[in-house]
């Protein structure tokens, strides 16, 4: 919540559903990770939200970028970053798309198979490339499961291999899943890394640099240790890592920088009853999974919302989207409870879903505009 967007909702009463995002917490998220960990660069990953407002703002601060195709590599390049300052995040490109990004002036680019690397090789002849490694999720509101990185063994062997093709094996990156609330995860990744570059060290090659990915969790329901605490977790990993052969390093925040600033405004569109006997409410809003948010998939994301209620007495309620879609249910498990009081037509407000929201919503499904977003 943040008292700019409810002022500006209640001045402007936009059409719901809404989303508003204050671009000041923003900038205060980008300046708290340079406070807390100022030996670490930021490469935003621009999927959490890729609002050209956003981009402009990071770029303007100094941020990097993490992209994953060649429309946000576009996007970077057009809210002002260089091409020194993006990094080809994903493990799986099309050649052409790689040929397209090192016309651009990228040089640094993700790989985790042998495959990749030849296309690499290929398209961009010389480039920095660095090793996505294998890291356990658990702890992760929203894993990212094995679908990126390999096993430590393959990730020293492709380095050398990327050595032979002409390649510079840069560095090693993972990432602990997104929403992880278990601070040691970061730090045995990078002792994964580490052994990572003993490895390598046999093989006479030292990379430069580590990627400690994103994954910092931010408060929804439930509130999450505060991001000294994985500061500490990172840097002592790295001092017992590195010691004084400190290697440069990166990180690509997505749901950290944005997920806070944002505040989505949603209608009331029934509250109703399935029996007598019930005392559940099922709870419909004009937003749902199709409309924006979909990370309400098996419950994972339990977003916090307040209503013109709050105070009053609550009870128990399912909580559904608009469309007539059965998937299309946001809490039926994870025993939400509502105001009594609440009533067709009231404005609710889901907080903190600046990141991952916007570009998650379907384009028509059901006759239902996809989602608005506003940035002040
Ligand atoms: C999605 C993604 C991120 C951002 O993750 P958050 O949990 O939002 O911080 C960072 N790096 C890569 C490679 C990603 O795919």
């Amino acid at each position: 919540m943040t008292p700019k967007t409810d002022h500006f909702f209640r001045q402007r009463r936009p059409e719901t559903p809404v989303l508003v995002v204050d671009l000041d917490i923003v900038a205060d998220s980008y300046r708290t990770l340079r406070r807390v960990l100022p030996q670490i660069e930021v490469f935003y990953a621009v999927k959490a939200n890729p609002a050209p407002a956003i981009l402009r703002v990071l770029a303007d601060l100094g941020s990097s970028f993490d992209a994953a195709s060649v429309g946000e590599i576009d996007a970077c390049l057009t809210a002002g970053a260089g091409p020194e300052r993006i990094s080809y995040g994903i493990c799986s490109k099309k050649q052409r798309d790689i040929a397209y990004a090192y016309g651009k002036g990228v040089r640094l680019f993700a790989f985790d198979s042998e495959a990749e690397l030849d296309k690499l090789a290929e398209a961009a002849p010389g480039a920095n490339v660095y090793c996505r490694i294998l890291t356990p999720n658990g702890g992760a509101d929203w894993p990212l499961s094995r679908k990126f990185g390999c096993e430590l063994d393959m990730a020293a062997d492709l380095m050398i291999r990327a050595r032979e093709l002409g390649l510079v094996p840069y560095g090693i990156s993972f990432h602990v899943g997104s929403q992880q609330t278990r601070a040691t995860q970061w730090a045995v990744a990078i002792d994964r890394v580490g052994e990572v570059f003993v490895r390598l060290a046999k093989a006479g090659i030292t990379p430069q640099m580590v990627n400690i990915g994103g994954g910092f969790p931010i408060t929804y329901r439930e509130p999450v240790p505060g991001i000294e605490v994985f500061a500490e977790q990172i840097e002592g990993a790295v001092a017992r890592n590195f010691g004084r052969k400190r290697p440069r390093m990166l990180m690509e925040p997505g749901r950290y920088m944005v997920g806070a600033a944002g505040t989505l405004y949603s209608e009331v569109v029934l509250v109703s009853r399935k029996s007598y006997a019930e005392e559940l409410r099922w709870v419909y809003l004009d937003i749902g999974k199709f409309g924006g948010l979909a990370e309400t998939m098996d419950e994972c994301i339990k977003y916090a919302i307040r209503t013109p209620h709050d105070g009053g007495e609550t009870g128990p309620v399912t909580i559904a989207g608009p469309t007539c879609d059965g998937a299309d249910i946001l809490y039926e498990k994870c025993a939400y409870q509502l105001p009594k009081g609440l009533r067709s037509g009231d404005i609710v407000m889901l907080d903190a879903t600046g990141a991952y929201t916007t570009t998650y919503s379907a384009v028509n499904f059901n006759g239902f505009l996809p989602l608005r977003d506003v940035y002040i």
